[in-house]
């Protein structure tokens, strides 16, 4: 009988601490503002957009005046994150010196630099990539090739700039002969960027590509499918839409990644955060 008392005890316990947790990130079904505003009315915003594909209905936006936005928009480095990662830079700046000289899978073996991650450790907007590339390889930054000078445009047609958000990947050493990661290689990188996330801690995570998608959306469902609705992605708002070296092969793929822009935008004017400049229209 004590036994069963225990074990309840414990898991109220486990469910109060989730609960705490989930609403710190603005989760899912836990308002953490007064005013909880859903990603279904940024969608209903553009009245049909994508009809036809499900929609994340569930999915709670924290406003402008909860802790997260404290966090995720222009603000302070405040608070320690989940996984007992402080915000901000200092926090990017640990999970970068306990990554190191990572030899944690084979591809420590044939890459030129490790390519962490670019831009501004407080930004509002993530893009996640799956891997770096030749070029990004050589010069240790991610999305500096053909494609990364394709992501660049796109980040600056949406008003903002390389230096105001952020760009990383799920994998942070070139995969030889760019072939997919391999299952192991993904387990052993994965954490640094769940580290990584948890030190940024966006509003808008925007996931380049199937790999980053299936990665943070924990899902199988093609990217054809999966992009243009939102996910979450530890409460982040988490908008999944084709990897730019996709659209060098299938350019006319470029103006569905331009509307799962502008329901970024949408969705960061929802939450307060307006881009430096203007974006084009
Ligand atoms: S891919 Fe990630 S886990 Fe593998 S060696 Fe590079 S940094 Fe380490």
């Amino acid at each position: 009988m004590s036994d069963a008392r225990d074990e309840l005890r414990t898991l109220t316990a486990q469910f109060r601490t989730r609960l705490g947790w989930s609403a710190r990130w603005g989760a899912v079904g836990v308002p953490s503002g007064p005013s909880p505003r859903t990603i279904a009315d940024v969608q209903a915003l553009e009245e049909g957009q994508h009809a036809e594909e499900p929609r994340a209905d569930e999915v709670l936006v924290a406003d402008g005046e909860s802790e997260n936005a404290e966090i995720g928009g222009q603000g302070a480095c405040v608070g320690q994150g989940p996984l007992d990662v402080p915000v901000g830079a200092q926090g990017l700046a640990l999970v970068r010196e306990e990554l190191g000289d990572c030899q944690r899978c084979d591809l420590c073996q044939t890459r030129k630099n490790i390519v962490f991650g670019v831009g501004n450790p407080q930004a509002s907007l993530v893009f996640v990539g799956e891997a770096p590339g030749g070029d990004e390889d050589v010069q240790g930054e991610p999305f500096v090739g053909a494609a990364g000078q394709l992501l660049t445009k796109m980040i600056e047609a949406m008003g903002f700039s390389r230096d105001t958000v952020y760009i990383c990947n799920v994998i942070k050493c070139r995969p030889p002969g760019n072939r997919n990661p391999e299952p192991d290689e993904v387990a052993a990188c994965e954490p640094f960027l769940k580290k990584q996330l948890a030190a940024l801690r966006p509003r808008v995570i925007v996931a380049l590509g199937k790999f980053a998608a299936h990665c943070l959306l924990r899902t199988e469902t093609p990217i054809t499918r999966l992009r243009g609705t939102w996910g979450t992605y530890e409460g982040i708002a988490t908008m999944p839409t084709f990897h730019p070296a996709y659209l060098l092969r299938t350019p006319e793929g470029k103006r569905l990644v331009w509307q799962d822009l502008k329901s970024v935008l949408a969705a960061l004017k929802q939450m307060g955060v307006e881009p430096p400049n203007p974006a084009r229209a």
